[in-house]
């Protein structure tokens, strides 16, 4: 209660902007995701790794938008790209133009893929993929997984999405669970697919382990349907599809892969699958994403952005220990868990493990607690670290961490 007052005396501009928007927008929203209770904080800009809302309070940002904002807020480098690309190049040319042909080739250099698409965003890269395999395998099932986020419409926190209009052809399985995955091959002759993400990232940042990627390699592969990898890790899949930061801060979208499977979209073939979209081959994004892939995030930024982020999961740990927090996730991406068992990372391989279990007063309390001292976490505990992060934020995040279970120290222990 003290927490959310402080909260409430803090954010009186967001409070009264928020019932401004409630008059043209549904609940006042139009990313459900970043609802947020008692209201919304309005953010107001972003400079580097820090925002400042509505109401003049500075954080540090720690969801860098969930990896699309890998960059940090207004990258010198893709600024002047994307200055440069309004001045001289001019915005969607209603054309094919040479900028796809360049950002695509680095995409299928650094990705390992033969051919790539682009789309708006990673769900419509989704929703393109799965289409994909099912032309290339004439079948229509697809196998997915409890707590899998592949974008607004295909979103399985709780079963088969509501919002989608496919909703028989789904075979919905436990994450990391390699013996559901041989049992629905021996039920199903008819998968065109298994689709994960090599992480769960919605689902909590919860990683597949190596013996399940290989099961579904090894059963996809004997029984003919596609393995699609949501966003690149590990394995050997057949498409992946990308998003987020490979927009250079631009909407963005991207599927790729096996030539033999994208050549469903070869326009020169009899009956090729259809793929538009007015906004899928913007110089914009082909500039930014080309020029943050390439000058911006080279290896060593990759290198040291995922040991940053691994030593603060280490010192998270640190402070979790023996409370209701921990901490899952791999490099740079990180979910905070506050379960009333007290589970540790290790003991959390899918979203059920947590789903029952979950303390969710602790985790709002957690959440408001870090916005009212200046640190931007998501509410639902996913912290992704920014290029543009200093290690000293970092220190005074962990600082203000660590004062949180000081300070709530009777509510966290097991
Ligand atoms: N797939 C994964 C794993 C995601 O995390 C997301 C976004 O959060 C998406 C797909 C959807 O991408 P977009 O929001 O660009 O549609």
């Amino acid at each position: 209660h003290d927490a959310a007052t402080r909260f409430i005396e803090r954010h009186p501009e967001s409070q009264r902007l928020h019932k401004l928007s409630l008059d043209s927008l549904p609940g006042g929203n139009t990313r459900t995701l970043l609802h947020t209770a008692p209201f919304p904080v309005f953010i107001r800009k972003g400079e580097g790794s820090e925002l400042w809302d509505e109401d003049g309070n500075k954080y540090y940002d720690l969801v860098g938008e969930l990896s699309a904002g890998l960059y940090g807020h207004s990258h010198p480098t893709l600024q002047k790209v994307l200055t440069e690309t309004i001045q001289n190049v001019g915005l969607s040319l209603g054309a094919t133009n040479i900028y796809e042909q360049r950002y695509a080739s680095l995409l299928c250099e650094r990705f390992g893929l033969e051919r790539v698409r682009f789309t708006n965003s990673g769900t419509e890269a989704n929703i393109h993929c799965l289409a994909a395999a099912r032309k290339f395998t004439g079948r229509r099932k697809i196998i997915v997984f409890r707590g899998a986020y592949h974008g607004s419409v295909l979103s399985f926190g709780n079963g088969i999405p509501e919002n989608n209009i496919d909703q028989t052809d789904w075979v919905l399985l436990q994450y990391n669970d390699s013996e559901a995955v041989r049992e629905a091959f021996m039920q199903n002759d008819d998968i065109a697919a298994v689709i994960l993400e090599g992480i769960q990232g919605a689902g909590g940042f919860i990683s597949a382990s190596l013996e399940f990627l290989r099961t579904i390699r090894e059963e996809g592969e004997k029984a003919g349907a596609l393995m699609i990898l949501d966003e690149v890790m590990t394995s050997r899949p057949d498409l992946i599809t990308l998003g987020k930061y490979l927009g250079g801060g631009l909407p963005f979208g991207a599927f790729g892969g096996r030539g033999d499977i994208m050549d469903v979209f070869n326009p020169l073939a009899p009956g090729a699958l259809a793929h538009s979209g007015t906004f899928q081959n913007n110089t914009l994004m082909l500039h930014s994403g080309y020029a943050g892939l390439s000058e911006v995030y080279t290896a060593e930024v990759v290198h040291s952005l995922n040991a940053q982020g691994d030593d603060l999961r280490l010192r998270l740990q640190r402070v979790f220990a023996g409370s209701k927090l921990c901490v899952t996730g791999q490099g740079s991406l990180m979910c905070v868990h506050a379960t009333n068992v007290g589970l540790r990372a290790e003991q959390i391989t899918c979203r059920d493990d947590v789903a029952g279990v979950e303390d969710t007063d602790l985790k709002q309390l957690f959440w408001l607690e870090l916005v009212n001292a200046g640190f931007w976490v998501q509410s639902r505990g996913t912290i992704t670290l920014n290029i543009a992060m200093s290690a000293a934020a970092l220190d005074e995040f962990v600082e203000a961490v660590e004062e949180f279970c000081r300070r709530y120290r009777s509510l966290i222990v097991v």
